[in-house]
């Protein structure tokens, strides 16, 4: 049987009909990794994320705004674009019994940031007003190349990329500044801003700053998912 994966939606409430959504490329490449993409809408009862983890085997923690920086006792930056109230309260409810489950995680961007608030880190709200890199974080043309990490070779990461230097996109203004309990940094770019995260005594559980969904035609970028439909097997 092929394993179920729920992809976490954005929301949007401007209109008249308030929707969630999500890119195609993320249930593309679930499909591509041989595993069934399902659409998670964000709903105001978060005892339904219970009910929708007990239904699927994985999950994948989608890219979005920011996480409000208040659930890391910070002000908001002028720069920081909080997430839908509804989407962070079903996201964080979400997050918190996924790891009660011990469900296989794969955390993309946004995804990534709120699984190290969830678990006590803290953000750095805005890296270029912080001075804290010369290398563009946050390249708008989204571009497929925009710079280069090092993995950690003791890593999971490492072991599903199969090498030390790759090549990502970067679409992020804000990064991980502590890393949340458990949590530990899998790659970096030369300026030492964390690009990888994973869950140390955990299942599976890694957390990636690039979209690979939008360079999924190539190989270690499409191991990503491989790993969490194959982590999601008979469980
Ligand atoms: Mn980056």
């Amino acid at each position: 049987m092929k394993p179920v994966i729920g992809i976490t939606c954005d929301y949007e409430a401007e209109g008249m009909q308030p929707y969630s959504f999500t890119y195609r490329d993320y249930s593309d490449a679930i499909i591509a990794a041989h595993g069934i993409p399902v659409l998670l809408p964000v709903m105001k009862d978060t005892n339904t994320a219970g009910l929708l983890l007990e239904k699927i085997d994985g999950l994948l923690l989608t890219g979005g705004d920011d996480v409000p920086p208040q659930r890391y006792g910070e002000e908001p930056h002028k720069k920081t674009i909080c997430i839908h109230p509804d989407r962070d309260i079903f996201d964080h409810a979400l997050i918190c019994v996924a790891l009660r489950m011990k469900k296989p995680v794969l955390a993309i961007c946004y995804g990534a940031q709120l699984v190290n608030v969830v678990l006590g880190g803290s953000l750095i709200q805005d890296i270029q007003s912080e001075g804290m890199s010369p290398l563009a974080h946050k390249d708008l043309r989204n571009r497929r190349y925009t710079h280069t990490v090092t993995v950690e070779k003791n890593s999971i990461l490492y072991k599903i990329i199969g090498k030390e230097h790759v090549e990502t996109n970067s679409v992020h203004h804000q990064a991980i500044r502590r890393l949340g309990k458990g949590l530990k940094g899998t790659a970096r770019t030369p300026d030492g801003i964390i690009e990888a995260v994973e869950l140390q005594d955990y299942p599976f559980l890694v957390g990636v700053q690039w979209h690979p969904e939008r360079m999924a035609d190539f190989p270690c970028h499409a191991a990503l998912f491989r790993a969490l439909v194959k982590a999601s097997v008979s469980r």
